[in-house]
């Protein structure tokens, strides 16, 4: 075993690990990176399918983000926001906040709503404050905490605060975060230290109880045949926490595509159906985009879900050519009161997070001092200059021309290749949004009959893919594929032919 291996089980306790299974094999240990492609010190070749926990953008190594860092350490690596501003810092946050307004003008373009709201009804709900944390849990927290005070703040005191969030919902590991969350496996074995939450059903269209269609070999979205009862149940629970005479705070969401759940993609219309109702009723809007975020959900102009208009749904016509939106929120038309940023932020590079938030809600803490309308949080590396000089090179890149040649390019490969996969018996559903995709796994796609998760056959089959040179991570019995926005049609087709092959390894084609 090489000695990096030794001291690694000697002494590291890895995240989400049974160690008892890691301590069982000598890990892969990585020590370069170039694009898609990950080397280990032995030196094999991976090709990092899942952009290394969803973080990477723009590939490995790359010469912009690195000079960016160089240009940067040659300054200051870190002072701190308490007390002091820095350049990298507030020149991100501007650049954040123009980012939103980019896109909620580009989302309202096609939108009556627009038309409708009043120049000042537009500008006060935009986002325009930032608040900078260094991951997706803290930047989930701090939108947690400002929902949570600004509630009290505009209800009166008394006020007790209440959230909605979706079945499955994943939105960090801190206790806030989790508290959020309703994945039982995560969750449950810390009952005691959290606080209780709503959730309703999220539009799990493959797996929903109202979807009458037999299965197809094809996304579940498409061939549904449902009521649209998913909406209705979130205008149940705003309806009856209404009548309890106590509002939701807040309706926290992950834009279309739910990620940690499964890769739960969301049917065309869904999200803003819902987000009116939740608004409607009083509630913020909390958009977790750790995962979505940075064009990770590809062109707006393709949107899945053809029985939108069943129960007389506004059929948003695709816009031609795709808009390449930054956010899923935006690509759903949805303007949001806090708009989570992390994973992706500085491209992959550094431990950074953003929340956004609005005017009206930045307001509720304004005070005289001894008003103590402080908002009391924060870290020590918030603001952080070179996770800031990244984020800056990052998105200076997503806004080039030859990114969003590269990301439309990777979902026509992803959308071509993906197909492939529809052959194999254990593929219960593909679905993709943008450059996301999961592949479900089952014991027979006629049934939809799930393996049992002791059997672990996401986790067998990932690690098959490893033994073809393809590196990902399964969620339960989802596999799945999301690479660097650099990765060529070559790299895909191979990403893709690793899942096909290990599938029929280690499931058989039963
Ligand atoms: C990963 C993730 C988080 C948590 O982010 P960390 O950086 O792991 O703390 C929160 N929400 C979503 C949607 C995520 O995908």
């Amino acid at each position: 075993m090489h000695k990096l291996a030794r001291l690694d089980h000697a002494h590291v306790w890895h995240p989400f690990t049974q160690m008892r299974d890691w301590l069982r094999r000598e890990p892969i240990i990585i020590t370069a990176g170039q694009g898609a492609v990950l080397r280990d010190v032995r030196g094999r070749e991976f090709l990092d399918a899942n952009s290394s926990i969803w973080t990477n953008l723009h590939g490995h190594n790359h010469p912009k983000l690195n000079a960016a860092l160089k240009r940067q350490l040659g300054k200051i690596a870190h002072s701190s926001a308490l007390g002091f501003a820095n350049e990298p810092a507030s020149l991100l946050a501007a650049k954040l906040v123009g980012m939103a307004k980019g896109e909620s003008r580009m989302a309202n373009h096609d939108t009556a709503r627009a038309a409708a709201d009043s120049q000042f009804a537009i500008r006060s709900s935009q986002l325009s404050k930032v608040f900078f944390s260094d991951d997706g849990s803290t930047a989930m927290e701090v939108a947690l905490k400002l929902a949570y005070e600004f509630t009290r703040r505009t209800r009166g005191p008394k006020a007790k605060p209440r959230f909605l969030s979706l079945a499955g919902a994943y939105h960090g590991d801190t206790v806030g975060a989790v508290s959020l969350g309703h994945i039982d496996l995560f969750h449950q074995a810390y009952g005691g230290l959290l606080f209780k939450t709503d959730q309703v059903m999220s539009p799990y269209c493959y797996r929903c109880p109202f979807n009458r269609a037999q299965p197809e070999r094809a996304d579940a979205r498409e061939y549904r045949k449902c009521n649209w009862e998913c909406v209705d149940k979130v205008e149940a629970k705003c309806a009856a926490a209404r009548k309890r005479g106590n509002d939701y705070a807040a309706f926290v969401f992950e834009p279309l595509m739910q990620g940690a759940a499964g890769m739960i993609p969301q049917p065309a219309g869904w999200l803003k159906r819902v987000t009116d109702i939740a608004r409607g009723h009083g509630a913020l809007l909390v958009a977790d985009e750790v995962m979505t975020g940075f064009g990770r959900t590809g062109g707006a102009g393709e949107k899945v879900g053809k029985r939108e208009s069943e129960r007389g749904a506004p059929a948003r016509q695709p816009t031609f050519p795709p808009a390449h939106f930054l956010t899923g929120s935006s690509a759903a038309g949805v303007q949001p009161d806090f708009l989570a940023l992390a994973k992706g932020l500085t491209g992959g590079y550094l431990p950074m997070a953003a929340t956004l938030t609005t005017q009206a809600v930045f307001d509720a803490f304004l005070g005289d001092y001894e008003e103590f309308k402080t908002f009391f949080h924060g870290h020590s590396y918030t603001g952080n200059q070179l996770g800031a000089a990244a984020a800056l090179a990052s998105l200076d890149l997503l806004a080039g021309r030859a990114s969003i040649a590269a990301r439309a390019r990777l979902e026509k490969d992803l959308r071509c290749e993906l197909k492939s996969l529809w052959s194999l018996p254990n593929v219960g559903d593909v679905r993709r949004v943008g450059l996301v995709a999961g592949v479900e796994l089952v014991r027979a796609w006629r049934t939809r009959e799930p393996f049992d998760l002791r059997e672990r056959a996401g986790i067998r089959v990932c690690e098959a893919m490893a033994r073809r040179g393809v590196l990902t991570r399964p969620i339960g019995n989802v596999v799945v594929l999301m690479p660097p926005y650099c990765t060529t049609t070559a790299q895909v087709r191979r990403m893709v032919e690793a899942l096909r092959e290990a599938g029929e390894e280690v499931l058989g084609g039963r």
